[in-house]
């Protein structure tokens, strides 16, 4: 087995984990220094007046009059959809707010669309959507078709469980373990190539924790930031076990070549003072979530 050992800064996550289910009660968001229903205020602000020469995107925005967002929805913490309240919420949807602040637009000028690990480059390509914030790993193999601003968050493949299960981590995988992971993601392509588990794949992370439930599979793999998410939702049923076995670099997807685009949202995560440690806190540390902001890499 070929799997790369990811220690020290992302050990404790797993540990973490089992002590989230007293500090995920409250509402996702919600500032408990606010006390009452107000909403928490954004800790950026809307710019105005702003101009970014030479960016076909910011182009297309600006003539459009509205941004459009290509987010996921079914990741607690990362970027999720209340169903109930309508609201979406997340470190990934946050950090996409900001980025749409920073070019002028407020919440009432964003379209958000869901869009799948699978159809991340093409979505781009094809201009559906103007930037991406998902849980979306820079690659080489994708940096072929897309352009990256970041990192701006890192955190390593792990596993997810059922609450019995004799898992321990990735050493324990055999031929005979059933691994459910995303048509399209690192997390399913590093299982295939180094482990001989049988895999299952799926459109969606939640459509793998449904099956660890139901007993289809014995595992689901991903990264811990996410699944961190699912076991704090459901501890009685889930747990997140062993140590993270790759280094997961999150980029911002953006049209092949727009480098005005790609520098001004590194410049935004390299100068923005404490908003990425408040828009941290406020999803990912709140879980339980260990992190620190990491520096931007101006190659990618
Ligand atoms: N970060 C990994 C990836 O980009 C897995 C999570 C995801 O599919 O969004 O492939």
């Amino acid at each position: 087995m070929r799997i790369t050992r990811v220690a020290g800064a992302f050990a404790g996550i797993a540990v973490a984990a089992l002590a989230l289910t007293a500090c995920n009660s409250g509402t996702p968001g919600a500032d408990p220094s606010q006390g009452g229903d107000e909403p928490a205020e954004n800790p950026w602000t809307v710019a105005t007046d702003v101009t970014l020469e030479g960016s076909p995107t910011f182009d297309a925005i600006t003539s459009r009059g509205s941004v459009n967002i290509g987010v996921k929805e079914d990741q607690p913490n990362l970027g999720y959809l209340d169903p109930t309240t309508g609201e979406r919420s997340g470190f990934d949807v946050d950090i996409a707010r900001w980025i749409a602040a920073s070019l002028g637009y407020d919440e009432d000028k964003i379209e958000y669309t869901v869009v799948d690990s699978a159809n991340r480059e093409q979505a781009i390509i094809n201009g559906q959507i103007d930037y991406y914030v998902g849980t979306y790993s820079i690659t080489d193999e994708r940096k072929e078709q897309i352009s990256f601003a970041g990192p701006y968050f890192i955190t390593g493949q792990g596993l997810l469980v059922a609450a019995d299960s004799a898992l321990t981590g990735v050493d324990d995988l055999t031929a005979d373990t059933v691994v459910c992971s995303v048509t399209g993601s690192t997390s399913i392509q590093r299982i295939k190539e180094e482990t001989p588990s049988k895999t299952v794949e799926l459109s969606k992370y939640s459509e793998c924790v449904e099956q660890v439930k139901n007993g289809q599979a014995d595992a689901v793999t991903t990264d811990e930031a996410i699944l961190i998410g699912y076991a704090a939702n459901d501890p009685d049923n889930l747990k997140v076990v062993g140590e993270p076995f790759s280094e997961e670099r999150y980029g911002v997807g953006i049209v092949k070549g727009d480098t005005a685009f790609v520098e001004h949202v590194n410049t935004l995560f390299t100068d923005g003072g404490d908003v990425w440690q408040e828009i941290f806190d406020k999803n990912l540390g709140a879980a339980g979530v260990d992190g620190t902001q990491p520096a931007v890499d101006p190659a990618e």
